[in-house]
């Protein structure tokens, strides 16, 4: 099976939630915050790509045009009901201001990229004849490796997925001949919108995961693979949550329209660590 790591994580989210997606490929609404992230990214990545060459960063307005093109861009496609609060087109046009300016002033000189080093789509083989797909956002000159991550609250070190900075050591070594010296997420922080504060996060480093670590993972994500293969073949995708209370998920309604159908089965949960 090829599989992108949020594929195999959506799965042990929620199954029900992966069939919806995955299987039966119902089309996800455009959520503001997802709109939100990708123009961040799009302005940033039109910054390092354009660096490789010229060495330099480009002026911040150039980079804030990017951005509030993408954005005005994407939130055409949100629901106008669900642009309140802090999904507000101007609450969010300032924060990516804010933030893009930041970065460019504070972060952005110290960062070189390096060749080919920029927006990396990986594809990588797993035991058992699997492959698993991602995307790293920069590697710079030092070898040390950059995710920029947007998030609702400060990110918790401690929480960090370590098959996420496996699978970008990997993509290292297989792109660049050679182990990165760190893993950075550079994370800006979105607040909930009331009182949760915006920030950029200090850069949040990583050392490379040891031998063992790394198979460790392969062996968990060959597992996990071949589990959803099996629950994919006896069509039996469980609901982790109870969907009435499952706020957050696109697929709220339908799902909620389902389970009422289905006479209200209990959920129940897969648990990711129960393959190790
Ligand atoms: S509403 Fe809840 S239970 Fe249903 S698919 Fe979404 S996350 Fe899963």
């Amino acid at each position: 099976m090829k599989a992108s790591f949020s594929k195999v994580s959506s799965f042990y989210f929620c199954p029900k939630k992966y069939e919806y997606r995955y299987v039966m490929e119902l089309p996800v609404p455009t959520k503001a915050e997802l709109v939100f992230g990708t123009a961040l990214h799009a302005a940033l990545e039109a910054n390092f790509a354009q660096k490789i060459e010229t060495r330099r960063d480009l002026p911040v307005e150039e980079l804030l045009e990017v951005f509030r093109k993408e954005l005005s861009e994407g939130l055409e496609k949100v629901p106008e009901e669900s642009l309140r609060g802090p999904s507000d087109v101007h609450y969010l046009r300032g924060m990516g201001e804010h933030f893009l300016s930041r970065f460019m002033a504070e972060r952005a000189p110290a960062l070189q990229p390096a060749p080919r080093g920029v927006e990396c789509f990986f594809l990588l083989p797993l035991p058992g004849g699997h492959e698993i797909s991602g995307k790293f956002d920069l590697m710079d000159t030092d070898w040390v490796l950059h995710d920029f991550k947007t998030s609702n609250k400060p990110y918790d070190r401690r929480r960090a997925d370590k098959t996420q900075l496996v699978l970008y050591a990997w993509a290292c070594e297989r792109m660049f001949g050679r182990f990165p010296t760190a893993l950075c997420f550079d994370v800006f922080v979105k607040g909930d919108g009331g009182e949760g504060a915006m920030d950029m996060q200090e850069p949040i480093l990583f050392p490379v995961p040891s031998p063992g670590e790394m198979s460790q993972v392969a062996q968990r994500l060959q597992r996990q693979i071949e589990k959803i293969l099996e629950v994919q073949e006896k069509n039996a995708f469980t609901r982790a949550f109870v969907p009435l209370r499952c706020k957050w998920c696109e697929y709220q309604t339908v799902c909620t329209a389902d389970w009422e159908k289905e006479g209200k089965p209990e959920p129940a949960r897969v648990r990711m660590d129960y393959l190790v």
